[in-house]
């Protein structure tokens, strides 16, 4: 299922978070979303994700606009940034709750724990757990409805080399199995071993869109 933004545009007062933003995210690979800070990576994601509204353009989800996905959550599962976890809960309950809110079946809760390494922490309250633990819930939660799309908000910022090293081959096997991943990072090193495709923007504006195969035989 692809991703297609098509001249996004959202300004915040007098700042224009991202003009005339088109590009197209494929399935069955990573798609890296780089740019610095401020560059307009969240704000996207959150217009992909119909929690913002672009003041131009569409974001289309296998061709449909998000708020007119059948099943949304059945069809995309998200991490925002620094999501909220209420660190008195177990992991497994966090789970069960983000079911409950996203009209998902709890049918999902352990295998999910299973595919992310935290069944054996799955009634340990989420206060105690590091932030990669944390990453991992937030990836468990976003899998719940096994959605065919996945969008994550820098997912590995923070984390420790081992914590980056899990992820990138967690992000690896989920494009392996066909499902379209983007993933957003400031760092671009942090991408380049991981994505197959760059998409780059600076100051809310495409400055590239490439396969990183593309972009090792150019340099
Ligand atoms: P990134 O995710 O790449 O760091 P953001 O999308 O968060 O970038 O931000 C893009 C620009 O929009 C920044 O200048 C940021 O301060 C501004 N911005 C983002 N969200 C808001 C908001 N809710 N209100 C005002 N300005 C915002
Ligand atoms: P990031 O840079 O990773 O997007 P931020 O700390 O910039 O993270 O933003 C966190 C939240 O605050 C987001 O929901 C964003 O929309 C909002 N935000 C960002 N910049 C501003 C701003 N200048 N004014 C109000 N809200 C903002």
């Amino acid at each position: 299922m692809t991703i297609e933004a098509q001249g996004l545009r959202k300004c915040y007062g007098t700042t224009v978070a991202v003009e005339d933003l088109t590009f197209t995210v494929q399935p069955g690979k990573v798609t890296g979303f780089v740019g610095p800070n401020g560059a307009g990576k969240s704000t996207t994601m959150r217009m992909m994700l119909a929690l913002d509204r672009p003041d131009a353009g569409v974001v289309l989800i296998g061709g449909r606009p998000y708020r007119a996905l059948r099943e949304p959550a059945l069809t995309v599962g998200a991490l925002l940034d620094a999501e909220a976890t209420h660190p008195g809960r177990r992991a497994e309950d966090h789970l069960r709750w983000m079911a409950q809110y996203n009209g998902l079946s709890r049918r999902r809760v352990h295998e999910v724990l299973d595919l992310v390494g935290l069944r054996s922490v799955a009634r340990q309250r989420v206060g105690g757990f590091s932030l990669g633990m944390r990453q991992r819930l937030g990836i468990a939660g976003a899998l719940l409805g096994d959605p065919p799309v996945l969008i994550l908000d820098e997912p590995v910022n923070g984390l420790d080399p081992d914590g980056i090293r899990w992820i990138r081959g967690f992000l690896r096997s989920l494009a392996a199995d066909g499902r379209t991943v983007l993933v957003s990072s400031h760092l671009m090193g942090e991408l380049q071993d991981t994505a197959d495709h760059l998409i780059v923007i600076g100051r809310g504006r495409l400055l590239a869109d490439t396969s990183v195969k593309a972009l090792l035989d150019e340099t």
